[in-house]
């Protein structure tokens, strides 16, 4: 497996910018957020629009997209629910690059965000043009990216896949013999690399959440609690990815936790997923998989700073302007659909690219 060699994520400007922006909201009273969920409600139905959360979002907002009858997923269900749903407006609760493929899957719908800053490091480690030179460097490979990706990247792509479904299209890719190129993330290309045998060309991309936890200390957290169940995301790094009992997509995860016995489970991914996980559990118990320490060193403490940036006032703010609207130029959305729709067909018409 080849790696291409960029500046590490962290260490791109870019990305610290970002995260300096990244602001978590604030503390509300419950007067006051009773207040502002009533407004939201309102507007959503003023406006005909519906709330498509994800599952790292703050409990509030995910406890309200419930309420209202939007709706709670991954990425790809993200999508699908906002491409299926007769909604004229889709508010989308999570990072940048949902929304955009909430845009490109409904074109003709208006996609609002709390925020346009929220982004993804991930999508910002990837820059199109960058990500355009390497692939015309690779001529000869199939190009795979991760649905956290910009619609530029989407675009340049033969396949989109999101962490549900990656294993068995590369797999796919790789019984026909293809060569393949991925992006963005290393440490899910590496693990779907030695899981399916493919010989990948990784993009050198990180998760800021998953790449934060750490083996050692799940480790040491699986003496206190010896009956505990590992669930593990794999952008996660091997050395947690290999202490964990299940590895897969937050819907893999969720559906592990109501499935296995176990009653306590240690989670190395965005601690968002605890309001799922408990409300669909309510006698199992949940421990943050550990990370570089709560205030100390770590840079997310297992939780994604731009998923944090959606909060109520943000989105009555979008609703009520009609601010942060995703915007994805036509030719952008023909290129990007090809492979997004190649991802939704698979696996009922696996023809590759
Ligand atoms: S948790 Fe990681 S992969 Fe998900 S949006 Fe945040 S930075 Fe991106």
């Amino acid at each position: 497996m080849n790696q291409h060699t960029m500046t590490s994520v962290y260490d791109q400007l870019l990305v610290r910018e970002h995260l300096a922006k990244a602001t978590p909201a604030g503390t509300l009273s419950e007067a006051d957020e009773q207040r502002l969920k009533e407004r939201v409600k309102q507007l959503l139905v003023e406006q005909e629009a519906v709330i498509v959360a994800h599952y790292y979002t703050s409990p509030v907002i995910q406890a309200l997209a419930e309420e209202t009858g939007g709706f709670i997923g991954d990425s790809l269900e993200m999508a699908r629910f906002g491409a299926r749903h007769p909604a004229r407006t889709l508010v989308v609760a999570g990072v940048r690059f949902m929304g955009e493929t909430a845009k490109i899957l409904s074109p003709e719908k208006r996609v609002l965000m709390p925020t346009l800053e929220a982004t993804c490091s991930l999508d910002l480690g990837c820059p199109p043009d960058e990500f355009a030179t390497f692939c015309d460097q690779h001529p000869e490979h199939t190009v795979v990216v991760y649905a956290n990706t910009s619609a530029a990247v989407k675009a340049r792509a033969d396949w989109v896949v999101t962490s549900s479904i990656a294993q068995q299209v590369v797999k796919h890719l790789h019984d026909q013999g293809k060569k393949i190129l991925w992006a963005p993330d290393k440490h899910l290309g590496d693990y779907i690399s030695r899981t399916t045998g493919a010989e990948m060309l990784l993009w050198d991309g990180a998760c800021i959440v998953h790449e934060e936890f750490k083996a050692k200390g799940i480790l040491d957290l699986k003496k206190i609690h010896p009956t505990a169940a590992v669930l593990a995301h794999p952008e996660s790094p091997a050395s947690v990815v290999e202490v964990a009992d299940v590895v897969g997509s937050t819907s893999q995860l969720l559906k592990s936790a109501g499935e296995l016995p176990n009653e306590t489970f240690i989670v190395a991914t965005d601690r968002g997923i605890f309001y799922k996980m408990q409300q669909e559990n309510p006698g199992k118990h949940f421990l943050e998989a550990p990370t570089a320490g709560e205030g100390a060193t770590c840079r997310s403490c297992a939780h994604c700073p731009w998923m944090g940036m959606n909060s109520l006032e943000r989105m009555i703010a979008s609703l009520e302007s009609g601010s942060d609207e995703i915007q994805v130029s036509p030719e952008l959305i023909d290129k990007a659909l090809v492979p997004l729709t190649r991802m939704l067909n698979f696996p009922k018409d696996s023809s590759a690219a």
